[in-house]
């Protein structure tokens, strides 16, 4: 007996100082399509998402909404839990950052990085931007406020906890160059490595004076920087220091999906704390692009942020999903909008699977009153499509299989039926038989990316007598 491959995916989690956007919807849609990819393969798969609940950040947004930080991060993470669940998302474990299990882990992780002297006490100088929870650097100003943020940074003079980041220098980067730890796609590999070339400085891992964090185990004046708590997730949802079996069946991840922002922390400091610990590295960190809506940049200032749930209550989660995915090569920045959701949605899923389903399953009514019997099942290799979606290349997977049904309903253009069936009727029974058998195989190659619309398919052609299925998508005008 052979065992079974194990495949560990996750998310970032995600911060809950605001709502859902359609960035984080696009991250959690690609790993639940690598999810239920690698569960079609019978594989041990284990997919994790969650929300990261600490930091100043939080606790100001809070203040704001006139709430605790625990009550404003409950409702702000229910929301994600909620989005994920309308778009047909189903991650195996959601880990909050506030949770005990969450928290009692990474006390035992920096324990274990202070028994082993990768930390020490220090002062730090210098200037902190609250929008990224991070320390920034002058020269990274531009007229004296973070680009980014466009928030002037706070001067921070305070007493922290170091982990030494600058031992693990040479040694990170020969292993991504290696590729023992992959970073893909190249282009970010490229900015990794050349910012580790750049050198790299220890960093402060704890906070004297914010409040809403975990406290450091043996000073509890001071917190765990929110990003090392947030870090930690991946190891501590799985049962490290709890229950070691669980953490050695998935650990490491095989694929931890992300947007290109937070690289230098998945690809930098989150190796260096676990090779810190003797544990190993994540195999591959992927790395999407951005967003622009419309050929803006999304923005709240200009009013272009979109709730994927608007979309979902309008177009369906499977329509969501499919566009997101073939709209913009994974991995490549690009643009979306209703419009072009939209035009997908006519073109590809009403007039292209949906129409190519209505024929067939009417034709069979018709002209062989419901009956296809023994129609071939797909074949169970690995299609090139489905190994488009393995290597992440979802748009090139959707559009193999859409040449497939374009050439499917081109088919039947020339072939006519209605005309053939007067002449030839066995030949008619053949071409419809067949067009099940590659409907049935169309449905299992897009099950991962559209779980709906496939198991509507399947089920609908593996009922005794086939009728004219309900359209599966209904046209917008
Ligand atoms: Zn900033």
């Amino acid at each position: 007996m052979t065992e079974r491959n194990k495949f560990y995916i996750t998310t970032p989690i995600y911060y809950v100082n605001d709502k859902p956007h359609i960035g984080h919807a696009y991250t959690t849609i690609a790993a639940d399509v690598l999810a239920r990819l690698h569960r079609q393969l019978g594989e041990d798969t284990w997919f994790l998402t969650g929300t990261d609940e600490h930091g100043s950040k939080i606790a100001q947004a809070a203040e704001k909404a006139g709430k605790t930080p625990q009550e404003f991060s409950d409702e702000v993470s229910a929301k994600f839990s909620f989005a994920w669940d309308q778009l047909g998302i189903a991650p195996d474990d959601f880990i909050r950052t506030t949770e005990k299990r969450h928290e009692e882990a990474v006390g035992i992780f920096l324990e274990k990085l202070k028994e082993s002297g990768k930390l020490y006490e220090g002062e730090y100088q210098g200037l902190y931007c609250v929008g990224h929870e991070a320390f920034i650097k002058e020269a990274d100003l531009v007229d004296g406020v973070c680009p980014e943020h466009k928030t002037k940074p706070v001067q921070l003079k305070e007493k922290n906890w170091f982990f030494k980041l600058s031992d693990y220098q040479n040694g990170l980067l020969s292993k991504i160059e290696d590729d023992e730890f992959k970073i893909e796609p190249q282009v970010r590999k490229n900015e990794v490595i050349s910012f580790i070339k750049q050198g790299l400085e220890d960093i402060a891992i704890s906070r004297p004076n914010v409040k809403w964090g975990i406290p450091l185990p043996w000073d509890k004046n001071q917190t765990i920087y929110v990003w090392v708590d947030a870090l930690f997730n991946y190891c501590s949802a799985i049962g490290y220091g709890k229950d070691e079996g669980n953490f050695n069946r998935y650990w490491p991840a095989d694929i931890q999906v992300m947007a290109k922002d937070i690289i230098k922390f998945h690809c930098i400091i989150w190796p260096a704390l676990l090779s810190a610990a003797g544990l190993p590295l994540p195999k591959k960190v992927f790395a999407h692009g951005f967003f622009t809506v419309g050929g803006q940049k999304i923005s709240k200032t200009i009013g272009n942020v979109i709730d994927p749930n608007d979309w979902v209550e309008k177009y369906g989660a499977d329509a969501v999903r499919y566009f997101l995915l073939r709209e913009v090569p994974f991995g490549q920045d690009g643009d979306v909008s209703e419009e072009k959701l939209k035009g997908r949605y006519n073109a590809d899923l009403a007039n292209g699977l949906g129409n190519l389903f209505s024929r067939v399953t009417n034709m069979i009514e018709q002209y062989l009153q419901g009956d296809v019997d023994d129609f071939i099942r797909s074949p169970k290799d690995l299609t090139s499509a489905q190994e488009a979606f393995f290597n992440l290349d979802f748009a090139g997977g959707l559009a193999q299989i859409w040449a497939e049904i374009a050439w499917a309903n081109q088919l039947i253009d020339k072939a006519k039926p209605w005309e053939l069936q007067k002449t030839d009727p066995a030949k008619v029974k053949e071409l419809l038989v067949n067009l099940a058998a590659l409907l049935y195989d169309i449905a299992a190659k897009l099950a991962p990316v559209l779980p709906e619309t496939a198991n509507k398919i399947r089920s609908h052609l593996e009922a005794g007598k086939i009728v004219k299925a309900e359209p599966l998508f209904r046209k917008f005008e």
